[in-house]
């Protein structure tokens, strides 16, 4: 497990020199080689080597804050993602950022000051509507906050506001950051969990299960208000003694009347990280499995066995606490209805549904 990632070679654009944000970063980490970058030059990403020892300082230029692309015929979250940085120092065999970015290397964009200033502004002019909003979409959310600082940077800005929050998702045990902050409140910290033999075998750089909630509970201890996601659930040898095994350490470490939200998902996929996976993970089991194409294109588990991952993880969470927000990533009505026994039936429904939870926590 990594307490922090290798950094071995920092890139620079041109671009990204007339921010602070760059010169911070150099400074903590003096000893690194840097090159400066031509702009836009054309860095080619290979299948093995994908730059996850290079930092990549950039300025982004599209919009910071995006809906999450859920996915077409399955009920969504409306989720926003607050895009910092791409790729992932973390190396899950499973993860689909594998086949979804065509750009090498851990870029962090270092003009999100002034993009900041775009989103709270949007923000701002919808008081009505809630925003949930996560940095951990497109990369691990405190993977390299030990480098970008990014939470003491976001957290004073949404803290203060009323229709929002922040959701840090991670499988890492660094929240230095988060516990230096004086701030709590509209603040999520959420782990990504899955049976000890996946986080073993298929999460390569991550926290064991046992840290990571450790890591959870310190956060709790520190007032935050806590999520988790087990996704993707992969259905393995003895996947109901694994994920039970979990659900014992949550009841351990966690107090759960402090989650907001618990998500459930199989493992899907576009077909084409199936190769991906077969050439850069050759031990990997997530691909054992009895997979059809869904709606979307991705490939997903058989209807039952979906059914069945999904029963027994609401099961063993509800006989837990029986409170505790669980909801499907894009799944459909039918599966909701016969899993967890009741549906949102559309993903304005899950959004009422988990908009509801903020409320009722932050109030
Ligand atoms: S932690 Fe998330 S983003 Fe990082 S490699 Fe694993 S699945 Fe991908």
């Amino acid at each position: 497990m990594i307490s922090e990632p290798a950094i071995r070679k920092i890139i620079v654009e041109p671009d990204a020199l007339r921010h602070d944000m760059t010169h911070r970063i150099l400074q903590k980490l003096p000893e690194t080689p840097v090159q400066n970058s031509t702009e836009n030059a054309d860095i080619k990403m290979t299948e093995q080597d994908m730059g996850k020892e290079t930092l990549h300082l950039l300025a982004y230029k599209g919009d910071f804050l995006k809906q999450c692309p859920g996915t077409r015929n399955y009920i969504c979250c409306g989720y926003q993602i607050l895009n910092l940085a791409t790729n992932c120092p973390i190396e899950c065999s499973y993860c689909i950022l594998q086949s979804y970015f065509n750009q090498p290397d851990l870029r962090l964009f270092v003009n999100v000051e002034e993009g900041l200033v775009k989103v709270l502004d949007s923000i701002d002019k919808n008081p009505e509507k809630i925003y949930r909003i996560g940095t951990g979409e497109f990369t691990d959310s405190l993977a390299l906050d030990h480098v970008s600082s990014f939470s003491s940077l976001l957290i004073p800005e949404f803290t203060k506001r009323k229709n929002v929050i922040l959701e840090f998702k991670t499988k890492t045990t660094q929240v230095n950051g988060l516990i230096d902050s004086q701030y709590r409140d509209r603040i999520v910290v959420s782990w990504s969990l899955n049976s000890p033999f996946i986080s073993t075998h298929e999460e390569h750089n991550a926290a064991s299960i046992t840290k990571r909630l450790e890591a959870a509970s310190r956060c709790q201890e520190e007032g935050f208000i806590l999520g988790f996601h087990f996704d993707p659930i992969v259905c393995h040898h003895n996947w109901k003694d694994g994920y039970a095994k979990t659900v014992e350490l949550l009841d351990k470490y966690i107090d759960p009347k402090g989650i907001i939200w618990i998500s459930l998902g199989g493992f899907r996929f576009m077909p084409e990280l199936k190769g991906i996976i077969r050439r850069r993970h050759q031990k990997s089991c997530v691909l054992n499995g009895e997979f059809i194409v869904g709606l979307d294109g991705k490939m997903r588990y058989f209807k039952p066995i979906r059914l069945e991952l999904f029963s027994f993880m609401q099961e063993k969470l509800n006989k837990w606490h029986p409170d505790m927000g669980i909801y499907l990533c894009m799944e459909s009505d039918d599966v909701w209805k016969m899993s967890l026994g009741w549906s949102p039936k559309d993903s304005e429904g899950l959004s009422r549904f988990l908009d509801n939870r903020v409320e009722m926590i932050f109030g």
